[in-house]
């Protein structure tokens, strides 16, 4: 005969038996530990209780969604039903994770659908302009901005495509990659950029080698976006320094500039998604708000970690640090 009360302490929901007068005869394990939590038991008891009158005067089993603020932040449903005559089961289940990650679910489909009308709306207008008009130069000048709206949406989308790869978790391809070829490679990427805003890209390689297992493809796209960033939010004159340094089991990347910086508050946010510390500001540089956070997952993906520095008017230093192997962080 198996042991029903081990049962159902093994069980993740929460049980709760009762009798007609809503005193509690039984609680499995979950069902202590949620009321067991601070500010919450208050509310979770009281919420039983509830459930278990109407269950008795409606005679049919009742559902309740409670949020609860937190922090942490918590979801829970709590269903009643009448078990045997006079016995009321109430079971509780913490959906508090289910919860967020469909809220940046929609948040995130929220977010592409305004980042790609915002350009489909522009194109719109550009094409209703050049429709009506019959000079040359003006018609060139519209189809320059019709280009550049196209190229910004294409970005966004290849950035999308880009990071959906990444998430997948797609089975990295572990090579021995040389880190000091592959942020030459990246800062060649960006040599032409940075003529054109007059800013100077260093690299700061000490002897030796400098090789970690990876995927070639993530790690370029990673470095290559941080120095994308660090052009882009420099201004002219000013130098961008990518240094490579040892530590035991580890390989420090920086990517260092003398740009605009990231004011503090919004530190902590710039690796979300679409995140932008300012979105007039991303506009006219052409970001796509997803490049950071395409790099946080290839550094995860390496088993690896990102983080930033920055002071306003004075430049970000971001430092990337990389297990020589992959899983290896001694
Ligand atoms: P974007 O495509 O807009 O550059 P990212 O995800 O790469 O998107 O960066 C998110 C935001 O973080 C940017 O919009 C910018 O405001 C800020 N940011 C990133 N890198 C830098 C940097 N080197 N200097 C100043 N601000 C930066």
């Amino acid at each position: 005969m198996p042991d029903f009360e081990a049962v159902l302490n093994a069980l993740p929901l929460g049980v709760v038996l009762a009798r007609r007068d809503t005193v509690v005869v039984f609680r499995n394990r979950a069902a202590t530990a949620v009321v067991g939590l601070r500010h919450v038991d208050l509310l979770v008891e009281a919420a039983v209780d509830r459930l278990i009158r109407q269950t008795i005067e409606g005679g049919a089993a009742r559902t309740e969604t409670m949020e609860l603020f937190g922090p942490p932040p918590r979801v829970l449903v709590l269903s009643s039903v009448e078990m045997v005559d006079g016995v009321y089961l109430v079971v509780i289940e913490d959906i508090s994770e289910r919860s967020r990650i469909d809220a940046v679910r929609t948040d995130f489909v929220a977010n592409i659908s305004h980042e790609l009308k915002t350009p489909v709306g522009a194109l719109s207008i550009l094409a209703e302009a050049m429709q009506d008009e019959t000079d040359a130069s003006v018609i060139k000048h519209l189809a320059l901005q019709i280009m550049k709206e196209a190229h910004r949406m294409s970005e966004t989308i290849d950035d999308l495509l880009e990071l959906s790869k990444i998430e997948l978790d797609a089975p990295l391809r572990h090579n021995d990659i040389d880190l000091v070829a592959l942020v030459r490679e990246a800062a060649e990427r960006h040599a032409r950029s940075a003529l054109a805003a007059d800013v100077r890209i260093e690299t700061d390689v000490p002897d030796g080698q400098f090789v970690v297992t990876g995927d070639h493809t993530q790690l370029l796209s990673a470095i290559s976006n941080l120095i994308d960033n660090a052009v882009k939010y420099s201004e002219g004159g000013d130098t961008v320094t990518v240094r490579l340094s040892r530590e035991p089991g580890l390989i420090v990347i920086v990517v260092e500039d003398e740009g605009i910086g990231i004011p503090q508050p919004d530190i902590d946010r710039i690796f979300e998604r679409f995140y932008r510390v300012d979105r007039a500001r991303g506009r006219s540089t052409g970001g796509t708000g997803l490049g950071l956070s395409i790099v946080r997952h290839i550094v995860a993906n390496h088993g690896g970690e990102v983080n930033v520095r920055s002071q306003e008017g004075e430049g970000s230093s971001f430092r990337l640090v990389l297990p020589v192997q992959i899983g290896d962080t001694r």
